[in-house]
Formats: C-alpha cells, structure tokens, sequence
C-alpha cells in the first residue's frame, strides 16, 4: 500500500535542481532530513563532518559541499534560467560530463525533456512515484537498493529499471579510484 499523499508530496522547487536531479531522492538529503546515520560514512569520505555536509536541497540555503560549489548552477543563474534543459547551449559539455559521472544521473536528459514539455510540477510529481517505494511509500536513493523503511526489494521503480547499470557504474567508479 502506498502511503497517501503527504503535504511534503507537493511541488518545492528548492528540491528540484537546476542540473535536473531530484533532490529528495538524494542521499544527502535523505540522511539530512530523515536518516542522519547515512551523513557518517560520506561525511568521512569528504574528511568532514556529518553536520558539515548537511543538505536541504539545490535551491536551499543549506547546500551540500559539492552543490555550493557546482558550475552548473552558477551558470543558469547567469542566464537567467531555471534549469539547464532551457539552455541555448543544452546540453553543453559540462553537463554531459556531470550526467555520465554518477548512476543517479541516469535520467538526466529524461528529466531535462519532461520539464521542458510538461513542466516542473509535473515532473517533480513523476520523481515522487519513480522513486518511492511500491510496498510503503517511502522515498529511496538510487543507492537503496531494498527500501530504506521495508526492505522491499527493488526499492523503487528507479532502482528497478536500472539496478545492473547502476551497479555496473559504481563498480567502474570503484576501479577509477
Ligand atoms: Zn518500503
């Protein structure tokens, strides 16, 4: 059963980025809003602290150290646009280069299509189903690959549709380091 539509299930555009990722279905958002246990691992990736990587979302004021710091962002607000898809320059070879970093990046021209001709709203509506979870609702990072609240396996329909490049990219990323 899903949960029924929460207040929290309604458009805010601080979550929903420039580059095209949905932030609530980020593990740092997750873990800075809901699961802090999830900020310990990363933060020590990052030689931080977990408070000191808190996140709120792209269009927060409590960025992630990697969104303050992110072009993509500065770029589109020198443009004066909302997200990178509305771009003369779309898609330019930064965020080619961004979207082929990371397996949660894998609908990224996806999402950039579905702003452009249905809206954010809409999409930001889409994101919620894509990524909760069938049996309780709850809301999964690509990196959750049973449900974070259930166990259910796949967490989601994300998960779902690209567990095997999702795994065959962390594998890839794992080699690189
Ligand atoms: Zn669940």
């Amino acid at each position: 059963m899903a949960k029924e539509s929460k207040e929290n299930d309604k458009y805010d555009k601080r979550l929903a980025a420039v580059c095209g990722l949905f932030c609530k279905s980020c593990s740092i958002y997750i873990g800075s809003t809901e699961d802090p246990e999830r900020l310990k691992p990363i933060a020590a990736g990052y030689g931080k602290k977990p408070e000191e990587i808190r996140c709120l979302g792209c269009r927060s004021d409590v960025r992630f150290i990697y969104c303050q710091t992110c072009k993509l962002d500065k770029c589109a607000a020198g443009k004066g646009i909302e997200f990178c898809g509305s771009c003369e320059s779309y898609p330019c070879e930064d965020l080619k280069t961004f979207q082929a970093a990371m397996p949660h990046r894998i609908e990224l021209w996806k999402a950039h299509e579905r702003i452009r001709e249905a809206g954010p709203e809409k999409w930001y509506a889409e994101m919620i189903e894509k990524y909760s979870c069938p049996n309780c609702g709850t809301i999964n990072s690509t990196y959750d690959f049973k449900c974070r609240e259930c166990g259910a396996s796949p967490s989601c329909a994300y998960v779902a549709e690209h567990k095997e490049e999702i795994v065959l990219q962390l594998d890839q990323l794992k080699k690189m380091k």
